[in-house]
């Protein structure tokens, strides 16, 4: 399989350049700003997966295509069996037809830990001609940033540096993104997540600083981490399948568009997903776009459901790749926002009503689906748990009266002490602080 830009081709150029995976995985962006996809995709039958049954078993059928030809084919179930080591139970919930589909088992108990460990797997094993470290920069609107951080600590001849919005993640997201020193340094940044991701494009796009210092992505835009998120749908979707013979439809908390995009892209290769939805916090760029057709990029809002603050979706120009016609996606694919306050009061009744304490995220998710239900939406659905509750104690705790337990690898990291470095929200600045601080142990902060 090869891999060209989502430009190239929306310029419709006759012959793209298409790169290797591991040459995508190496550069993140393409060179022309453009996000990489598949040049052709596969296609899958349910019957294709006959016998596998866990979820780095069809992990290893399901990307199989996306590896071919590749140097890291060959590694490709080594990678599966080292990212993929918790599980993504599809819960059945006590409302008819509806379940969860738990993406919060992981590390740093978020979904974000499944496609940063396979991305870590792959990097980790790609030969590169140059010996010198690979910085791998993230913005993070909260939770990126800490399964980067864990999936990369440790990892020789790679650093990472984590920009984050001061005082816009949860006390909880914050400690975990500072928690890890070694080779992993967190940046507090003066400014919102779009300055963030706007300081880290600029890098990317700084042709002198590459030369000086090698540099890869880690965002939801990387190939490393979008493939892999189809293996917990193609493992949901299939287990429903085999049980039902009908197809599940998803509720998906949608931010930058990298977990959705996973979910259409496994439905598009044939796994048995149904509906799609997007559920969006008060950051509205999706759901306008789908009422009215325009792309509106505008500056993120800030909400209690953080990891979706995005007011520009990065993953976006995949979406346009996959359904080029805007009427037929909008006939396709609906995107709904939920409020704050609602957010909230569904986490209150999450308890009695599902006997589950949802993330604000995944409250939204919810939401969402008690709206679709309320306008008589059948079949089987599942609510996409993005995060599990612990994480936003500080929203959480107050509406359901009582403390939320914590997961224990998530203690772990909350016993470690954290230390992240100010900045401001200038790409000067970024680009100064990546330049003196090229050798990631020279003077780490040790607290
Ligand atoms: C990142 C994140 C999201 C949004 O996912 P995208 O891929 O950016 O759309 C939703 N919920 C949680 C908990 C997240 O960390």
């Amino acid at each position: 399989m090869r891999y060209v830009s989502t430009r190239a081709l929306a310029h419709a150029e006759a012959t793209p350049i298409a790169v290797g995976l591991s040459d995508a995985l190496n550069a993140g962006l393409a060179p022309d700003g453009g996000l990489y996809v598949p040049q052709s995709l596969p296609h899958f039958a349910p019957q294709d997966f006959a016998g596998a049954t866990t979820l780095p078993a069809i992990a290893k059928i399901l990307l199989q295509p996306f590896f071919a030809g590749d140097a890291l084919e060959s590694e490709l179930a080594a990678i599966c069996d080292q990212a993929f080591t918790f599980a993504a139970p599809l819960k059945r919930l006590p409302l008819a037809q509806t379940y969860a589909l738990e993406l919060f088992h992981g590390p740093t108990a978020a979904f974000k830990d499944f496609g940063a460990r396979f991305l870590a797997a792959c990097l980790q094993r790609i030969q590169r001609d140059d010996a010198r470290v690979l910085t791998i920069l993230v913005a993070t609107s909260g939770d990126t940033g800490s399964a980067v951080a864990a999936a990369f600590h440790n990892v020789p001849g790679i650093r990472v540096v984590i920009l984050y919005p001061d005082g816009l993640v949860s006390p909880r997201q914050a400690h975990q993104l500072g928690c890890f020193g070694d080779n992993i340094s967190a940046l507090r940044v003066a400014g919102t997540f779009d300055d963030c991701q706007r300081m880290v494009k600029q890098a990317f796009t700084d042709t002198t600083l590459r030369e000086l210092l090698p540099l890869s992505s880690a965002n939801s835009i990387s190939l490393g981490r979008l493939l892999p998120q189809m293996s917990y749908y193609a493992w949901a979707a299939l287990s429903h399948w085999r049980e039902h013979n009908s197809p599940l439809n998803f509720v998906v908390p949608t931010g930058n568009l990298g977990n959705a995009m996973a979910a259409l892209l496994a439905r598009a290769i044939g796994l048995p997903l149904g509906e799609i939805v997007l559920a969006t916090n008060a950051n509205r760029t999706l759901p306008d776009f789908f009422d009215n057709g325009e792309y509106r990029a505008r500056p993120s809002i800030a909400t209690i459901a953080n990891a979706m603050d995005v007011g520009d979706p990065s993953n976006y120009e995949r979406l346009r790749w996959l359904f080029p016609d805007t009427n037929s996606l909008q006939k396709t694919l609906r995107a709904i926002a939920v409020d704050d306050a609602t957010i909230r009061t569904t986490i209150a009744a999450g308890e009695k009503r599902y006997g589950e304490i949802w993330c604000p995220h995944t409250a939204v998710a919810t939401h969402v689906l008690e709206q679709l239900r309320a306008e008589n939406t059948q079949g089987d659905w599942a609510i996409v748990a993005t995060a599990h509750p612990a994480k936003f104690d500080t929203v959480v705790e107050p509406l359901i009266g009582h403390a939320v337990a914590v997961p224990p690898a998530l203690a772990a990291l909350l016993a470690r002490p954290a230390h992240a470095e100010p900045m401001h929200a200038e790409y000067a600045q970024l680009r100064e602080w990546l330049l003196q601080r090229r050798d990631p142990h020279a003077d780490a902060p040790t607290d």
